[in-house]
């Protein structure tokens, strides 16, 4: 018997571990090694500050479900992958051994990159469930005194999708409240054209996120010196 080991329980890990499961069956052992006891759903982390989900509906405990499947699970931080030895060395000083590894932690956030960026510096993110907290309890107090907003993707980002739906979803909820004429919205972004998302653009997305954005009077801007 073959044990396969996935490394990481997120959108990537824990698909892959139910679908290994029920391709090799009870002929070889699964098993996810994960730091965090749930599965977070990440692409809805930007629905947390406004409330419209609560961080507990984005989160799926894993023990429960991998114990149905049949998936061995150890809640533990992987320190050291040491393929000569094809083991796993773990935060509690245990080491797990494995016959195949499959590797998806997931990007490390480098908000070190920019000086003052991330939830411990002076801005907030959606980036993680629990940074989305942290910008929801923000986003309260900035409701008692509302004023202009900044919200953006810099310099090094891969994924710029997510910065344009926080910016919709916030504009969307300062309408609701009726507040949006008090809050001037800047979008910035390290984009070489707005509506590039990271990938040269698809279809018309420079077209359409330019009117979109004239449209509910949000400026944008390629450089935070811009910022009037
Ligand atoms: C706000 C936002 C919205 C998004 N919206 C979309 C969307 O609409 N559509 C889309 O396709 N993509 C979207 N994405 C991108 C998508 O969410 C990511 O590509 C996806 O989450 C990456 O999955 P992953 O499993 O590789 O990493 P993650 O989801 O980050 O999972 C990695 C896992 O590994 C664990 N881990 C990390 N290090 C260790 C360690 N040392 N030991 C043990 N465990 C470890 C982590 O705890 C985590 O459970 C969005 C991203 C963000 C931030």
């Amino acid at each position: 018997m073959a044990r396969i080991v996935v490394l990481g329980a997120g959108i990537g890990g824990v698909p892959m571990a139910y679908e290994m499961k029920e391709s090799v069956g009870n002929e070889h052992e699964v098993l996810v090694i994960s730091d965090s006891p749930t599965f977070h759903f990440v692409p809805s982390n930007p629905w947390v500050p406004p409330k419209w989900r609560t961080p507990e509906e984005l989160k799926i405990e894993l023990a429960p479900v991998f114990e149905k499947k049949g998936i061995t699970f150890i809640q533990k931080a992987a320190t050291l992958v040491d393929p000569e030895n094809n083991q796993i060395q773990l935060d509690d000083g245990s080491a797990v051994d494995y016959d195949y590894l499959v590797i998806a932690t997931g990007p490390r956030l480098a908000f070190d990159e920019v000086e003052g960026l991330g939830p411990e510096g002076h801005t907030t993110s959606v980036c993680h469930v629990d940074h989305a907290a942290l910008a929801a309890d923000d986003w309260e107090k900035f409701m008692e005194n509302p004023g202009p907003i900044i919200v953006g993707a810099v310099q090094g980002a891969s994924c710029f999708g997510p910065a344009y739906e926080y910016l919709m979803i916030l504009e969307a909820e300062l309408r609701k409240r009726k507040v949006r004429d008090q809050v001037p919205m800047t979008f910035v972004t390290s984009e070489p054209y707005i509506g590039h998302l990271g990938l040269g653009g698809v279809g018309d997305t420079k077209g359409l996120m330019e009117s979109a954005l004239r449209d509910k009077t949000i400026k944008w801007v390629r450089n935070v010196h811009e910022i009037t």
